[in-house]
């Protein structure tokens, strides 16, 4: 057995409200406890977004009643809302800034509307970009002009960890996550994940070549969380004519990493840096009081979505092996999980905001 502390996703997309038919904030938060994630950070983009304090207010209304893990929502960036979103700094998790084309309404297409953001939120929290290849360039020379951290979201290109890694070395107040699906597949496992529907292997950003999934591995060290960027949406939809981007993934996250530690291609020390440490000092995140999760790290078996909790019902790990079960996940001294059953009710997670 492993103990480890509870892990922390910086990067959920929760589908409360407006979407529930994808996901709501039971299950996205009994995926996270059975994935031995205690914390979430929940994404702005749902219907409608939450980008001020009415729109905030009704994620965390949501939240309070049904979420069974600690969480913390995000701040959409609008193109009129700098100061609304500013006030709301010590309600929410962060600002997120979506500067390409993803699902959901939130995009700031000139660069005349990150400007009022940039200047306008606390410079002691990160600005969470939404940022790929040349737009990254241009989030991080923002970050280096206004001199204020930005944390780059789902990077999964070579040019763009080359970058990051460039920029650190500069001082540049940059940091950066790393998404379970771009580190373990590639646009070549497209077709084993599509099942002859092209829709499935549709994510933004895209799954990338082998080389950037090589790159990723090779700069570790300049990658500083992991995060799954979980976006559930329903088989109907990915299989449909317009497929939204997106795979759900809070679940498979450490059956995945531990995977890789058995495999010699990671270590244990790696997971408690990238999934706890990291995110909760660059999001000031507080520390979890008696709060660990116990893994059978010996453990081999198949992932099937049928055994998952999330909502959406597939996976892009459909029948993948691996090795690492997570037995128990003890959240507030309370068991939360045990052996597959969930032993906390919905409304027992706190809101680190609050
Ligand atoms: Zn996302």
């Amino acid at each position: 057995m492993i103990k480890l502390p509870g892990l922390i996703d910086p990067h959920v997309h929760v589908r409360e409200p407006g979407q529930t038919h994808k996901e709501d904030w039971d299950t996205a938060t009994q995926s996270a406890l059975a994935g031995g994630v205690t914390m979430i950070l929940a994404m702005p983009n749902t219907k409608p977004p939450i980008f001020d304090a009415a729109t905030l207010d009704l994620a965390l209304t949501a939240a309070k009643q049904n979420a069974r893990c600690d969480y913390a929502q995000f701040i959409g960036a609008g193109p009129d809302n700098s100061e609304a979103a500013a006030s709301l700094t010590d309600k929410s998790a962060g600002l997120k800034m979506y500067l390409d084309s993803t699902f959901g309404e939130l995009r700031l297409d000139d660069m005349t509307l990150w400007m009022p953001h940039f200047v306008n939120f606390p410079k002691d929290m990160p600005i969470v970009l939404h940022s790929e290849s040349r737009t990254m360039a241009a989030g991080i020379l923002f970050a280096a002009i206004y001199d204020r951290p930005v944390h780059i979201a789902h990077i999964s290109l070579k040019e763009e960890v080359l970058l990051i890694k460039a920029a650190k070395e500069r001082g540049i107040k940059v940091t950066c996550e790393v998404c379970p699906h771009h580190l373990f597949l590639s646009k070549d496992d497209i077709p084993a994940i599509s099942y002859g529907h092209p829709g499935r292997g549709e994510v933004r950003p895209r799954l990338a070549t082998k080389e950037d999934v090589e790159a990723l591995w090779q700069n570790m060290d300049v990658i500083d969380c992991f995060a799954t960027d979980h976006a559930p949406h329903t088989l109907e939809e990915k299989d449909s004519e317009n497929p939204p981007p997106g795979f759900p993934g809070l679940e498979t996250l450490l059956p995945l990493l531990l995977t890789a530690v058995s495999d010699s291609r990671l270590t244990i020390p790696n997971i408690i840096q990238k999934s706890a440490i990291n995110p909760r000092k660059i999001f000031h995140l507080p520390e979890q009081p008696e709060t660990w999760v116990e893994v059978d790290e010996n453990a081999s078996y198949e992932i099937h979505a049928s055994d998952l909790h999330s909502r959406c019902g597939w996976s892009p790990f459909e029948g993948w092996k691996v090795k690492g079960r997570v037995t128990r996940v003890v959240l507030r001294g309370r068991e939360a999980f045990k052996d597959g059953k969930f032993l906390v009710q919905p409304g027992y997670g706190q809101n680190v905001r609050a």
